[in-house]
């Protein structure tokens, strides 16, 4: 089987693991300028409906940044990477571990000072380094952050332009398997959805399940499919919630 073919239909009897910024949404400049239009909410809450609950999003954002983007709604899902779930829409976040990321911070100012280019994203369990306004500064925002890490006791995560310090031990595949151990989640089967590196855990976790994973865009992966942009991401998401639409040709047929 080639990751180039299309994925199966998404079931009622699935679990979906899916992960936000570059896969529901286009990567933007700086994490605060993504915008979630309300096809795209109403979207999403159709997919939780139809998944009955079975919906967690999985992001490197903190879930209630992720919560500022669809008001008045809090999706199940896995925020910093794991290192915050919430096992049910609307439920209480539940925080993995406790860890100081003050001095890492601190020191990223202090380094970076001098280059407004460079965004330090303090999640307060984490730290991220946003290098997609100065990418010729890649190696090395990728040396001292490593360096950093190391002093501090965290581990570095490497996604699109971005460079993350978070707890050892943190990362979507744990995310995934924690939430398959929770209701409404467990026994079903999962399948997730993920643009880059740092989904890849998320990828192997749910094909270690029986499940499988879908890449979004180009580039390898373990997925056994792929989507190729965010837009067939939607069309994948919407075709389930237009197949319970379709008038049955029986239904049809009386109408005439
Ligand atoms: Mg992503």
């Amino acid at each position: 089987m080639s990751m180039d073919s299309p994925p199966p239909p998404l079931c009622s009897s699935m679990a979906l693991f899916q992960d936000f910024d570059g896969s529901l949404v286009e990567i933007a400049p700086e994490p605060d300028a993504v915008v979630v239009s309300p096809a795209l909410h109403a979207l999403l809450q159709g997919v939780q409906q139809f998944l009955q609950d079975g919906l967690a999003l999985v992001s490197g954002r903190r879930l209630t940044e992720l919560d500022r983007f669809f008001p008045g709604w809090a999706f199940a899902g896995a925020g910093v990477h794991g290192a915050e779930l919430r096992c049910q829409a609307h439920g209480a976040i539940e925080y993995g571990l406790e860890v100081q990321t003050q001095g890492a911070v601190a020191a990223l100012r202090w380094h970076f000072a001098d280059d407004p280019r460079i965004l330090i994203e303090d999640k307060k369990i984490s730290v991220a380094l946003h290098y997609r306004l100065a990418p010729e500064r890649q190696a090395e925002c990728e040396q001292y952050l490593r360096k950093l890490a190391l002093v501090e006791g965290l581990a570095v995560q490497a996604g699109k332009m971005v460079l993350e310090a978070l707890p050892m031990g943190i990362d979507k595949g744990q995310a995934v398997h924690r939430l398959m151990c929770a209701a409404p989640f467990a026994s079903r089967l999962p399948v997730y959805i993920g643009d880059d590196a740092t989904d890849e855990h998320g990828i192997a976790a749910v094909q270690s399940l029986g499940g499988f994973g879908i890449k979004v865009g180009p580039g390898p992966s373990l997925a056994q499919y792929r989507l190729p942009t965010v837009g067939d991401v939607h069309v994948w998401l919407a075709a389930a919630l237009k197949a319970l639409l379709l008038p049955t040709p029986a239904a049809s047929a009386g109408a005439m």
